[in-house]
């Protein structure tokens, strides 16, 4: 029987940097994934392809509608979905293609097949074609990720009602796609079909869409993608999705308990995802579940087994790339007897639109539940120079203060390239930085970037200089 100090169940973010992390630390280390490619959710079917399809989908909407004002006169642009797929595939594959060449590289033993305990100990592995092979390890990680939740109404039959997973596989642009769920997973989704010439009809449960985040990036971009054609239909609680041949049928209830009807040709059902821990053996192996089926840890993600940790999406938590990656990295070095932390309160959340959405640390809704005294700092991306030159003017920043002591507590913001303007807050609260510090540091000129100098000038009272 192979004999390893440490096993990662599940090659996704979570498993496969835990599994080099392991290996870094001299850890004899092996990883099964039950898929022949490694990479997880976030490679395969999540973070990378819908990446991919947004930035193609992007380009084609921009050179449809934005081209010419920038004095680029080009015939009508046609929109090749199968090239973009494929395009995204290659994109996949070189991804995937990587993470086995590090596997390689740190010399992890890469198992293929389905892992599930035997006991503490103990994992067997079942290959494709049904043989099994049991090893031996002092230590496992289960990162065994998640699966779209299904609603108990719905049969997905993946052709026209469908996942995301079928979503970054579509053979035709949908004329109506009807997206259940106003989350992050129907907003990117939804954009790149939308940009493709799609009718796009959102059902959302909540009163607004991405619910959880600071309520004025929900406003805003609530706005931003209703201008671009998208249609929301909020406080509306789906009841039964039926499909006849190429049509599908969503009723709902409106907020009045009216009955709404809408009619497609397929529906994208993203109202969450659910952890995944079918067929792990997690009884032989004693470890327990909390109340919504998760595995359930300490604050050191160690199960009530204590050989045994889990991270990233079968774990509490945001369902996050960057967060199950940060948890493989601590639990590894946690098995080593470091003392790792993660501050789960600097944990960014990105929405992939355009423009896009991006936010750290708390609400302005948390922090008024919680009573803490604040003061608020906003700047608007049209006031930006750079903003002008690239004719991307909608959005603003949103510096949130401890009113006393000035400490930065939330930044929220809602623009072009967002996703990578965030890390500046980030690295602002992790160091404690007040609004003060940011309104002080020089920021270079003309970037979007600039929008966080004057949103946390704006917060310290003195007002922001050009707005
Ligand atoms: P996963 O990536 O789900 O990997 C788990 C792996 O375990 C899978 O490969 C699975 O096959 C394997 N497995 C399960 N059970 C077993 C078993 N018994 N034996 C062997 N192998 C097993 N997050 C972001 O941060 N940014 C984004 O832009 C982003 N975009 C997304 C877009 C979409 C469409 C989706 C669906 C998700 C997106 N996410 C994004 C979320 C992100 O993909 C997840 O948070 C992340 O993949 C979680 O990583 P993980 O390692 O916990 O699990
Ligand atoms: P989500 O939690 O972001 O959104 C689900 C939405 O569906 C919510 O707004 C919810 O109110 C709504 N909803 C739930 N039940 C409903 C119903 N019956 N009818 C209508 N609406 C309903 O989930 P998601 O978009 O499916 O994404 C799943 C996970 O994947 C998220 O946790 C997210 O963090 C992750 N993800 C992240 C990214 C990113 O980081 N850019 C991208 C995609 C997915």
């Amino acid at each position: 029987m192979s004999q390893f100090d440490v096993t990662v169940i599940g090659s996704g973010p979570g498993g496969y940097v835990a599994a080099i992390r392991c290996a870094q630390l001299g850890f004899k280390t092996a990883i099964i994934e039950k898929y022949s490619v490694l990479g997880g959710t976030c490679l395969n079917v999540g973070c990378i392809p819908s990446k991919a399809l947004l930035d193609s989908s992007e380009h084609f909407h921009n050179a449809a509608h934005n081209f010419a004002d920038h004095g680029i006169i080009i015939n009508e642009p046609k929109a090749d979905l199968a090239r973009m797929i494929a395009r995204k595939s290659e994109v996949v594959d070189q991804t995937t293609k990587g993470i086995q060449f590090l596997m390689d590289k740190n010399k992890i033993t890469v198992f293929e097949g389905v892992g599930s305990f035997e006991s503490a100990t103990q994992i067997k592995v079942t290959k494709n074609d049904g043989s099994t092979e049991t090893i031996d390890s002092k230590y496992t990680i289960i990162a065994t990720g998640s699966k779209p939740t299904a609603l108990p109404f719905i049969t997905l039959d993946k052709e026209r009602i469908i996942t995301s997973t079928e979503a970054l596989e579509l053979k035709e642009i949908p004329k109506h796609l009807i997206v259940i769920g106003g989350g992050v997973i129907g907003l990117e989704l939804g954009s790149v079909y939308k940009r493709l010439g799609s009718e796009v009809t959102v059902v959302e449960f909540m009163d607004k869409i991405i619910p959880t985040m600071d309520g004025a990036l929900s406003k805003e971009l609530n706005k931003v993608l209703r201008k671009q054609g998208m249609k929301f239909n909020l406080s509306t609680g789906v009841q039964s999705v039926e499909r006849n041949g190429d049509t599908v049928k969503v009723t709902a209830k409106d907020k009045k308990g009216e009955e709404v009807v809408f009619e497609g040709d397929y529906v994208l059902v993203a109202v969450g995802r659910s952890p995944y821990t079918k067929g792990l053996g997690l009884e032989k192996a004693g470890v327990d579940l909390d109340e919504r089926g998760r595995v359930k840890t300490n604050e050191h993600l160690q199960t009530n087994v204590s050989n045994i940790y889990a991270i990233g999406d079968v774990v509490a938590g945001a369902m996050l790339a960057h967060k199950a990656s940060e948890e493989g990295t601590m639990v590894a070095e946690l098995i080593a007897g470091q003392k790792p932390h993660i501050n789960y309160n600097l944990i960014p959340g990105v929405v992939y639109t355009w423009p896009e959405v991006a936010a750290v640390g708390k609400t302005e809704e948390q922090l008024k539940a919680e009573g803490v005294a604040i003061k608020i700092g906003n700047f608007p991306m049209r006031a930006l120079g750079r903003s002008r030159a690239s004719g991307d003017v909608d959005g603003f920043i949103k510096v949130i203060a401890d009113e006393k002591t000035d400490e930065i507590l939330g930044v929220h913001m809602i623009g072009a390239r967002a996703a990578d303007l965030i890390a500046e807050a980030v690295v602002a609260m992790e160091y404690r930085a007040s609004a003060e510090d940011i309104s002080r540091m020089s920021h270079a000129h003309p970037t979007y970037a600039e929008a966080m100098k004057e949103a946390a000038l704006d917060a310290t009272g003195k007002r922001a200089l050009h707005f």
